[in-house]
């Protein structure tokens, strides 16, 4: 098909019964930013079945990844949680997506707030070496509803701040806040009411947020969506639109159907 090529599966973890991620191996022609999604998928009953998938990797790893809920009836999830190494991964030619750094004007810290599998695209993102010459901070959020969902912990604690070309950097300037809200945990509540009590910032010891040195990229279900951008709105920050570069970039980690 056009515009599709065939990559193998390498590698497959299943974090819980709802989450699973997997690699696959990546052509050189196959070019991306880091933040963006591209369509993926298999044959079912005969036919691709393609739908959008963020790239967990960075733009530099030889693999590709992805990060992946399994919805018991979805039609591409209900079999791509059956992938094995070996298995043919189908991968469109055209990434995109709005989590790009050059989309955001200048400021001093960059958050990434995400909630469930919207943490996909801020991986790929804090492995950038750029966003940490562009900003002083780059705070990561994900909120989830149990512990077990708070994937890539080890990755994102221990072995991306031991890197040893970026982990100096990395460990001066990434801040991780998970945060739970069905579960006892130690950070628990909801993004927005995080921020707008104030706690967020308390509890990883930064100001409140301000239009002058926060930028935001957002990437979640579509009421952390609605909320979030609302609560941004009401303090006077630009969603960026088309090409001109805002504030806060948002994407939906994946869109209601039926
Ligand atoms: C820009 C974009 C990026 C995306 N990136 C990812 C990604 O990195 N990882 C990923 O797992 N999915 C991602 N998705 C969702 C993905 O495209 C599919 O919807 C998902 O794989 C389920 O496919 P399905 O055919 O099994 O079920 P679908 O028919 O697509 O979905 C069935 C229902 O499951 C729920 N659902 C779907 N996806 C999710 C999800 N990720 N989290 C919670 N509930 C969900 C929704 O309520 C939906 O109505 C993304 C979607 C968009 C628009």
């Amino acid at each position: 098909m056009a515009n599709i090529i065939n990559e193998t599966v390498t590698y497959v973890h299943h974090w819980n019964e709802r989450l699973f991620s997997f690699r696959t191996t990546r052509k050189d022609s196959f070019r991306f930013e880091n933040g963006q999604f591209v369509m993926i998928g298999i044959e079912v009953e005969g036919k691709p079945l393609m739908r959008a998938y963020s790239i967990v990797s960075a733009n530099y790893d030889e693999y590709l990844e992805f990060f992946s809920i399994k919805v018991q009836d979805g039609p591409l999830t209900s079999q791509l949680q059956k992938l094995k190494v070996g298995d043919n991964l189908m991968v469109s030619t055209k990434p995109t997506g709005t989590l790009v750094k050059d989309r955001l004007v200048p400021g001093k810290n960059l958050y990434l707030l995400s909630t469930g599998t919207g943490i996909a695209p801020f991986l790929s993102v804090i492995k950038d070496p750029e966003i940490y010459e562009m900003f002083d901070k780059v705070i990561l959020t994900h909120g989830v509803r149990a512990v077990s969902e708070l994937a890539y912990q080890e990755f994102i604690r221990e072995s991306w701040p031991s890197n040893e070309y970026f982990g100096d950097v990395v460990k001066q300037k990434l801040i991780y806040y998970p945060t739970v809200t069905r579960e006892p945990y130690a950070n628990q509540g909801r993004l927005t009411d995080l921020i707008t009590s104030g706690k967020l910032g308390d509890d990883i010891g930064m100001p409140e947020i301000n239009l002058e040195d926060d930028r935001f990229m957002i990437c979640g279900n579509p009421g952390m969506l609605k909320d979030l951008t609302a609560l941004l709105d009401a303090r006077g920050f630009k969603e960026t639109v088309k090409n001109d570069a805002g504030h806060y970039v948002i994407e939906k980690a994946f869109v209601e159907r039926g």
